[in-house]
C-alpha cells in the first residue's frame, strides 16, 4: 500500500517562512510533499528572455534546498497543473493539496478547474489566505458592498486590525515532510528560457528607510522605496512580516501595502476590470492609432526627459520608480491619447515585479477610468513633474546621458496642444 501523502502546491509563495497555507498543511495528518508547476499556460506567452524566470528558478533552488535538507524535496513539473496532478495522483497516494489563494481571474479559473478534477478524485483541495492582509469580503462597505474608493476602504482595514493579524505562521517545528530521493532541477534552457543573470533588488528593509520614506519617496535619483515590489510579487517576503514593519516604522509606507490588498480585492471583485474599463463610460474615448508614437514611448525618444529616464530604466532594469511610472502612464493615456491597454501590456511585459491587480490599478488610475482615478482633466505637466521632483536632473542624466544636447530628440507633441486635446477629447466621449 502506498503511503497517504498531502501536497503543497507553492505558487506566488517562494517561501518557507511565514507560510499560511505550507503551515496548514504540515499541521495535518498526512506528510507533506512540496510541489512548483511550470505552468505551461503561463510560459508560453512569454519571451525567451524573462528575468521573472529566472527570478523564480533562482528561489526554487533555495527552496529545494531547504527540502532537501529535511530529507524532502520540492518537486518541480513542467506542465500544465492537470498533467502535473495527473501524475503525482499515479505515483503516490494524494489525499489533499493545500496552496494559498491566488486572486487574478486566471488563477482563480485554474483553481476552480481543479477543484473540480480533486473532487472527482475524492481529494481534498484546501486554501489559504496569504499573499495579502485582508480579501475577498473581510472588508466590505456597511452594506455589504465592495469598496471602489481607497481612503475608506483603508480606514476599515485599519480598523480590522486584531493584536494577531500580524502574527507569523510558525515552520520551525513542523517537520512533518515526505521523505523522498532528490532530483535535479530543471535547467532554464530546458524550460525555453534564456539563463542569464540579472540584478535582483535585495530581501533588505531597514528601519532607517521606512523612517524617511515619507519625505523621499518621490525622488526617483535616490533610493527613498524598498524596492521590495519583486518578493511581495512572488511572495519571497511575507505580507504580515513586512505590513508589521510599516505600523511600527512608516503610516505612509503601510499605506502603500493597503493600495497593494485594495488592488487585489478590486480585481476579486471587478475580474473584467484587468481589460475593461472599470468606468464603463470611459470605453467610449476614442484613442488615438499613432503606433508611431508609441514606439517613440516604449524607446523613451518623445522629448521629455523625465519620461524618456522612465522609460529607459524600465528597459534596462525591469523597474522604475513609482512617480515616474505615474509620468509615463500619464504622458501615454493623455499627451498621447494612447490606449491604457497598450501600456498596460507593455509594463506586462518589462516589469520585474509585474503584478496583474497594481498594473491594471496604475494604468486606469493614469487613464482616468479607474476605481479611484485621478480626475481626467488632471494632466501631468511632465516638465512640472521634473522641476519638483528632479530638480538637478539626478535621474534624467543616469538614464538620459544625451539630454541637453543636440542629439536629444524635441518633444514629439507639444505639451499645451496636447493636454487640451486630451481634456477636449474625453470630455466630448464622457459627455456622448
Ligand atoms: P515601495 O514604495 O517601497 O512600496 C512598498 C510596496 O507597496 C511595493 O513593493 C508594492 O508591493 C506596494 N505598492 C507601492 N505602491 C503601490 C501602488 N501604487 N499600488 C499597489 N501597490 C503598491 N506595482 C507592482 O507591484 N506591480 C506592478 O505591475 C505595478 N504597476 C504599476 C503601474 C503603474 C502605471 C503605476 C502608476 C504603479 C504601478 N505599481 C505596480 C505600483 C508601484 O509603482 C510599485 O509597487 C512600486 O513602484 C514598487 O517599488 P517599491 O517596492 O520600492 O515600492
Amino acid at each position: 500500500m502506498r503511503e497517504a501523502i498531502s501536497i503543497f502546491w507553492h505558487r506566488r509563495d517562494l517561501r518557507t517562512e511565514d507560510n499560511a497555507g505550507m503551515y496548514k498543511a504540515l499541521s495535518g495528518n498526512q506528510p507533506v510533499l512540496p510541489i512548483f508547476i511550470f505552468d505551461t499556460n503561463i510560459l508560453s506567452k512569454l519571451h525567451e528572455r524573462d528575468a521573472r524566470v529566472v527570478f523564480i528558478h533562482k528561489e526554487l533552488q533555495k527552496l529545494k534546498k531547504y527540502y532537501q535538507n529535511k530529507g524532502s524535496d520540492l518537486r518541480v513539473f513542467f506542465d500544465t497543473p492537470e498533467n502535473a496532478f495527473e501524475q503525482l495522483c499515479s505515483a503516490f497516494n494524494v489525499r489533499s493539496v493545500y496552496t494559498n489563494r491566488d486572486y487574478e481571474p486566471y488563477a482563480r479559473q485554474r483553481d476552480e478547474n481543479m477543484h473540480e478534477w480533486f473532487g472527482s478524485k475524492g481529494i481534498a483541495f484546501i486554501g489559504a489566505k496569504d499573499h495579502v492582509i485582508f480579501e475577498k469580503r473581510e472588508i466590505l462597505k456597511d452594506n455589504g458592498d465592495p469598496y471602489t474608493v481607497f481612503t475608506p476602504y483603508s480606514k476599515k482595514w485599519k480598523n480590522h486590525l486584531a493584536a494577531d493579524t500580524f502574527a507569523p505562521f510558525p515552520s520551525e517545528n513542523l517537520e512533518n515532510f515526505h521523505a523522498i530521493q532528490p532530483e535535479e532541477l530543471i535547467k532554464l534552457n530546458d524550460l525555453g528560457f534564456e539563463a542569464f543573470e540579472p540584478q535582483f533588488p535585495e530581501k533588505n528593509i531597514t528601519p532607517d528607510l521606512l523612517e524617511v520614506y515619507k519625505d523621499k519617496r518621490d525622488i526617483p535619483s535616490v533610493k527613498g522605496t524598498s524596492r521590495l515590489s519583486v518578493h511581495l510579487r512572488f511572495g519571497t517576503m511575507s505580507i504580515r512580516s513586512l505590513a508589521k514593519k510599516g505600523q511600527k516604522h512608516s503610516e505612509s509606507w503601510l499605506n502603500e501595502l493597503i493600495w497593494r490588498d485594495f488592488y487585489q480585492m478590486i480585481i476579486f471583485h471587478f475580474p473584467k476590470s484587468i481589460d475593461h474599463e472599470f468606468k464603463s463610460k470611459y470605453a467610449k474615448i476614442p484613442w488615438s492609432k499613432n503606433m508611431g508614437h508609441f514606439e517613440k514611448w516604449t524607446e523613451g525618444k518623445t522629448g521629455y526627459p523625465m519620461v524618456d529616464a522612465g522609460m529607459r530604466e524600465l528597459n534596462t532594469t525591469g523597474f522604475m520608480h513609482n512617480r515616474v511610472r505615474m509620468v509615463v502612464a500619464s504622458f501615454l493615456t493623455k499627451h498621447l491619447l494612447l490606449d491604457w491597454r497598450l501600456g498596460e501590456r507593455y509594463f506586462a511585459e518589462k516589469l520585474l515585479d509585474f503584478e496583474l491587480a497594481s498594473n491594471v490599478g496604475g494604468w486606469q488610475w493614469a487613464a482616468g477610468s479607474g476605481c479611484d482615478a485621478a480626475p481626467y482633466f488632471r494632466v501631468f505637466n511632465p516638465e512640472s513633474q521634473l522641476k519638483k521632483f528632479d530638480p538637478e536632473h539626478r535621474y534624467v542624466k543616469k538614464w538620459v546621458p544625451e539630454y541637453g544636447t543636440s542629439s536629444y530628440p524635441e518633444p514629439i507633441v507639444d505639451h499645451k496642444w496636447a493636454r487640451q486635446r486630451a481634456i477636449d477629447t474625453y470630455k466630448k466621449a464622457l459627455s456622448s
